[in-house]
């Protein structure tokens, strides 16, 4: 039962980057309006996320990593609707199954202090061999802190398609940063370093004032910033959608496309709707096909399909040629309003 388990683990968790999309949306799930990322070679060897949201009771710790665990799903019906991000409970037993150690350090505003609790396949483990496993009183701020150790210790054909270290750190960096574009606008803040490092190679801040474009400044810095033109907010009855972003102008080139969507605050591949732009682009523009792309799409939750990959990744949805048509459209007014 355990290598079935840690088989089906390693298909949800596939590298570092992955793990940490999951923790990422756990905590913004959790109301965290700071999310701090530590990792060392690439989160292989430690992955580790702070966050300042609501924490989990003490009481819930034993049974927090069991596979299906949510506080997410309150009734048969939330399956089809998807409020919040994830809703599978799959994600912290997953990375229990696939690292050498994970521990759990959370306090609620309303307990006195923190608690900490180690975790090892599904369930609590003790610390050192022979100790308890029971959750223990420690030190703590308000907030969740997990940390993951030696990831993919025990899944070979995972550890063996990690890139490098160097390489797993990009990825994990490229995940947080598109998070912290799509979220920077909306007071929140993400930072993210390599373990020992003073340096922080992504810092945003949790401020109330930023927009969107000040994250894209911050983070891309301003050469990137000023080539870009507003996807202006649009509605649509016919199919419920809204959208905005911010898309690359006449003057942006580049060797290849970036692509960050969010369909209702979730980062996503789109690939129908990532294709459609690129050859809009190729169509429209002198400097041709590889645009830099930020869209948040906002959908009915019920009309989205979840369930196509098991990384949740890539999304399916009711009407998706009609909306990305339309979505198609709108891009093209707003790059002739930006050149005319
Ligand atoms: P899901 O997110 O699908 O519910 P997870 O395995 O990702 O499943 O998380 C299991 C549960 O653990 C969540 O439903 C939530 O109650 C709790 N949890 C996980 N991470 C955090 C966090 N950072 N802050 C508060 N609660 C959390
Ligand atoms: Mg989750």
């Amino acid at each position: 039962e355990s290598v079935v388990n840690r088989i089906a683990a390693g298909e949800i968790i596939h590298r570092p980057a992955n793990a940490l999309k999951e923790l990422i949306e756990n905590s913004l799930d959790a109301g965290a309006t700071m999310i701090k990322i530590t990792l060392k070679d690439g989160g292989v060897k430690l992955l580790q996320i702070q966050d300042n949201g609501s924490g989990i009771r003490h009481t819930d710790l034993p049974l927090l990593c069991e596979r299906f665990a949510t506080s997410k799903l309150r009734d048969f019906s939330d399956l089809s609707k998807m409020t919040t991000f994830g809703f599978r409970g799959e994600a912290l037993a997953s990375i229990s199954y696939v690292s050498a150690s994970m521990s759990v350090v959370s306090k609620t505003k309303d307990q006195d202090c923190a608690y900490k609790a180690y975790y090892s396949s599904g369930a609590l483990a003790p610390p050192k061999p022979g100790q308890s496993s029971a959750p223990r009183q420690c030190a703590g701020t308000d907030g969740t802190l997990i940390s993951a150790e030696d990831l993919f210790f025990n899944v070979p054909q995972r550890r063996r398609a990690l890139k490098s270290g160097a390489d797993e750190y990009n990825r994990a960096l490229d995940v947080a940063a598109k998070y912290a574009v799509h979220y920077g606008g909306r007071g929140i803040g993400f930072s993210c370093r390599k373990a020992g490092s003073n340096v922080t190679d992504l810092n945003t801040p949790a401020s109330a004032t930023n927009t969107t474009l000040d994250a894209i400044r911050m983070l891309h810095g301003n050469a990137v910033a000023r080539e870009l033109i507003e996807l202006k907010p649009m509605e649509d009855e016919r199919y419920a959608f809204r959208c905005q972003g911010w898309i690359s102008g006449a003057n942006w080139s580049s060797k290849r496309s970036t692509m960050l969507c969010f369909i209702n605050n979730r980062l996503v591949d789109c690939p129908l709707l990532k294709r459609s732009l690129e050859a809009l682009y190729a169509t429209l523009l002198p400097k041709g096909g590889h645009p830099w792309i930020y869209i948040s799409l906002d959908i009915r939750p019920e009309n989205v399909d979840v369930n196509v990959h098991p990384t949740k990744k890539e999304v399916h949805f009711l009407d998706e040629e009609e909306i990305v048509e339309a979505i198609c459209v709108h891009a093209q007014t707003c790059l002739a309003g930006a050149n005319a």
